[in-house]
Order: C-alpha cells, then sequence, then structure tokens
C-alpha cells in the first residue's frame, strides 16, 4: 500500500505585527558596505499565521522585562508595545496559539515563548544547541552572545521537558500542514531558519534574519548584486546562499516576502490597525 501523502493546505491568512522600534541604527549594520548612507530607525516584528484549524507565530517578540528589558536598554529600543496587547488587537489569545516557528534564538525572535503555554516550539536543532556551546565559551567570546537572552534558552528547555519541542534538523514540509521550514544555517546565526507559507496567492516567506531588507537581495546599488547583512555570527558565504534560497521560494516576487526588520515598514502590504503608532499589516 503506498504510503499515506502528508496533509497540507494552502489556505493560511498572513499578518505583520510590529511591536517595537529602534532608533539611529547605522545602515550598514543592516546592509554591509553602505556606510555612507543616514541611519534610520529600525522596526521589531513577528508575523501571524492562521486558518480555520490552527494559529501559529513566526517568532514571538520579546516582553519589556527582565533580560528582555536588558537587551531593549543595550540596544536603544526606547518604543514598545505588548505582542500579547497586538494579538489582542487581532481577537487572539496567547492560549489559542497552537505552534510557534522560531526563525533563530535572537531575544527579538524568540523573547516570548513562555507567554505561550500550549504551543509546540519548532526551532533547528543547530540553533538551539550552538547557543548552548556559545554561551559556554569564556566572556571574551561573548560578541557571538550578544543579542541572546539566556532565559529564552531556559524557556525552550522547559518546553522540551513539557514535550512541546520539536528540534528539526534541516528542511521540513508540511510541519502544520502548508507551513514548511528552510535551513538557512551558517549565515545569520548557526542554525538560522525561514520559513515557507501556502496561501491562496501562493507561496509566501518569513525571511527571520535572513534578511532585512529587500535590499540585501536587490543590491545596495540596486545592481542586483547581493549585500550581505551588516552583522551576523556565521559566514556571508552561507548567508548569500540562504538569499539564493529565498528568491527562489518566491519565484523572485519579493512582495511575497515577509521582512521583519523591514524598516520600509511593509509599504507593500494593507495596514488593517495602528496601536500607538505600531502597524498590523495584512499580507495575504
Ligand atoms: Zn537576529
Amino acid at each position: 500500500m503506498p504510503a499515506k501523502a502528508k496533509e497540507t493546505a494552502a489556505d493560511w491568512q498572513l499578518y505583520v505585527i510590529e511591536y517595537a522600534r529602534s532608533r539611529n541604527q547605522p545602515m550598514a549594520s543592516l546592509l554591509l558596505g553602505a556606510f555612507d548612507e543616514p541611519p534610520v530607525n529600525v522596526p521589531f516584528s513577528f508575523v501571524l499565521a492562521q486558518n480555520a484549524k490552527h494559529k501559529v507565530l513566526v517568532d514571538t517578540g520579546f516582553m519589556d522585562e527582565g533580560g528582555g528589558h536588558e537587551m531593549a536598554v543595550k540596544f536603544d529600543i526606547p518604543e514598545w508595545i505588548s505582542p500579547l496587547r497586538m494579538l489582542e488587537e487581532l481577537g487572539v489569545k496567547a492560549e489559542e496559539i497552537d505552534h510557534i516557528f522560531v526563525s533563530h534564538a535572537h531575544y527579538d525572535h524568540i523573547g516570548s515563548i513562555d507567554k505561550f503555554p500550549k504551543a509546540t516550539i519548532h526551532i533547528q536543532k543547530a540553533e538551539l544547541m550552538t547557543w548552548i556551546e556559545a554561551l559556554a565559551l569564556p566572556p571574551r567570546f561573548g560578541f557571538l552572545t550578544s543579542a541572546l537572552d539566556p532565559d529564552d534558552i531556559h524557556t525552550a528547555i522547559s518546553a522540551a521537558a513539557e514535550h512541546r519541542l520539536n528540534l528539526l534538523e534541516g528542511d521540513a514540509d508540511d510541519v502544520v500542514p502548508g507551513i514548511h521550514v528552510r535551513s538557512a544555517a551558517g549565515g545569520h546565526t548557526l542554525g538560522q531558519q525561514f520559513i515557507s507559507v501556502d496561501t491562496p496567492k501562493g507561496r509566501y516567506v518569513v525571511t527571520g534574519d535572513c534578511i532585512y531588507s529587500q535590499r540585501n537581495l536587490v543590491g545596495i546599488k540596486n545592481d542586483g548584486v547581493y549585500a550581505p547583512l551588516g552583522f551576523g555570527i556565521g559566514s556571508i558565504w552561507e548567508q548569500l546562499k540562504s538569499f539564493d534560497r529565498i528568491n527562489e521560494e518566491v519565484g523572485h516576487d519579493l512582495d511575497k516576502l515577509l521582512i521583519l526588520h523591514d524598516f520600509e515598514r511593509w509599504a507593500n502590504f494593507q495596514i488593517v490597525k495602528e496601536v500607538e503608532g505600531f502597524r498590523i499589516c495584512r499580507a495575504v
């Protein structure tokens, strides 16, 4: 008897939810080589994907408390609103979230996973394990973990003890029907992944921190030469390979990218709500 095909779906709705903003970031920290451009304010966001069966987050934002607050001070993030409050604005309660895909474990992407008690958390095994390894290194290696809140690693381990942690090894299709993960390991972080979501308008990609802007893909001078990120702990080589995979995944239609730190603030999507200046944009 043939193996049963894995269930899939292509009915996802996608929202980008902004929840914080840092100020005056050097453009070269976003686009390597853009040394002569003025600084920009950089938004922070996460994504809600929902259909009739599931409410799923890609990344979670961070809470302005404990280690999260220390990071907000360190990285000069004066504007913040609770990610939970922003979800409530869409009528979504934390207990309703049944899956969370974590692109990578930087504090601004994983920082509120402890607020979603029913969710299964999907992260690359290499991401979690390499952060434990990096934390164990002597303090002189602190640059590696400069955007990591160790409390988030504790939370992930607690989720493992509750059997809510799914450690992925590379690409996987239909982790939740219609949602696929693609490894971008060794670029921005050592276990980075991006997330593909099938919608009525085709496949969209939540880029995590594989890119900060469409400009990483189209080039600083718009010449089609990939511009690496200004910040990462892996290699430029792997970053650029992940750019190519992202491009392929959306058939080179960059309007199908949900870019979490997009300093154009998702101009290609419809704004459905603004709360205290923070946007909720609907991509699909
Ligand atoms: Zn990051």
